[in-house]
């Protein structure tokens, strides 16, 4: 077992020399939500209007080679995990090629992708091929009409369709997120709950969270996870999952006798701030330190006015430095952003 013994001595030694990138808040910081477009193929009510939103020319872009030269430098400085999102990221031309670019950058040991899962059935091979290790897709309704309402599009089947080529490339896990609004999909938490018994999914229940650019949030609509678990509940008991560096502020529970999972992400009724290891890169090449925060810096402007490396690595620790200590929903203070998610990347 020599070479099991080597390459443990290998793991340690490159953990060790790797940086850690830390904030104002001792909070480390080693992971980058990267939206690639703004534009979706989906108009889901909560998130964006019917008529779409003004979106960017395609030079406002990042193009892919300055993404990958920004990741480049951040994985240097200690960023390990990329995940891309968007607006809708498997709409972007090229997608696969840039998932393999990014899953060869010296130092990144994951790359996963969040999508509404419309395309994926046509790419979920390439991307597991291309270096993709996990995905989240998300769905709120497993209700073929309902998904039209929600959504403005009739694409459930292809969702789902998505859901099972992921599966069956072997992308491990498959999560699928499900933001539970009052009246609006609450009657199908079980429903939900129960997939983790068929299929070995990671159901993630997600709060509700105050964004702008869909319907107008209201409190009242926020349903919390406290409520959903409860209800759960009812079908069995609800175990204590083990808890991995991946997860971030996910609680992870399972039902006795499931193949699959079952999360809480609970951004209203439990602030997870604290244990907030990311920053987030818009479409165009803003840092975003907080997903509530309108702070952002610019990196496009620098690349091409041919920032150097140096210059790349200031702005990422401007960014850690102005990351705030948390978002203030419920606070008197709290100030809605300005950007809807699809144009931040949720
Ligand atoms: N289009 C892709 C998708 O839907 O998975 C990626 C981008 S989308 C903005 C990322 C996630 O943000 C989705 O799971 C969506 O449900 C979630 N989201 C959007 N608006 C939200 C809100 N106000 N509260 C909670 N989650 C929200
Ligand atoms: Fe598009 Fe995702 Fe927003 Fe739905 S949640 S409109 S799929 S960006």
């Amino acid at each position: 077992m020599a070479g099991a013994g080597s390459s443990a001595f290998f793991s340690v030694a490159i953990v060790s020399l790797m940086k850690l990138l830390s904030d104002d808040y001792n909070r480390t910081i080693n992971y980058l939500r990267l939206s690639i477009t703004d534009r979706c193929n989906l108009r889901c009510r909560y998130c964006m209007p019917e008529e779409g939103v003004e979106l960017l020319g395609h030079g406002d872009l990042l193009t892919y080679e300055e993404i990958l030269r920004i990741i480049e430098v951040f994985a240097r400085n200690g960023i390990s995990k990329v995940r891309l999102t968007g607006g809708e990221p498997l709409v972007r031309k090229g997608v696969v090629d840039l998932v393999k670019g990014i899953a060869v950058i010296a130092g990144i040991r994951d790359v996963s992708l969040t999508t509404n899962g419309v395309l994926l059935a046509e790419y979920a091979g390439a991307l597991a091929g291309a270096g993709l290790r996990r995905i989240n897709v998300s769905l709120d309704t497993l209700k073929p009409e309902r998904f039209a309402y929600i959504t403005r599009r009739d694409k459930f089947k292809e969702v789902w369709a998505g859901i099972e080529a992921a599966l069956s490339h072997g992308l491990q896990p498959v999560k699928v997120n499900v933001v539970v609004i009052h009246g609006f999909n609450d009657d199908e938490i079980k429903d939900f709950a129960r997939l983790s018994l068929a299929y070995p999914l990671h159901v993630r229940f997600i709060e509700y969270m105050p964004m702008g650019h869909g319907e107008e949030w209201q409190n009242k609509e926020v349903i919390p996870s406290a409520q959903i678990m409860e209800e759960i509940r009812e079908l069995g008991e609800l175990r204590h999952g083990s808890h991995e560096e991946n997860d971030g502020p996910a609680q992870r529970y399972y039902l006795a006798g499931g193949q699959g999972e079952i999360g809480f992400i609970s951004p209203i009724s439990s602030h997870f701030c604290t244990q907030c290891n990311r920053l987030r890169l818009t479409p165009e090449g803003r840092i975003r330190t907080c997903l509530f925060s309108d702070e952002e810096i610019d990196l496009r402007g620098q690349l091409r006015g041919a920032g150097t490396a140096e210059q790349i690595e200031e702005a990422l620790h401007q960014a850690l430095r102005a990351k705030p200590e948390g978002h203030r929903i419920g606070d008197i203070r709290f100030k809605k952003c300005q950007r809807g998610m699809h144009a931040i990347g949720g």
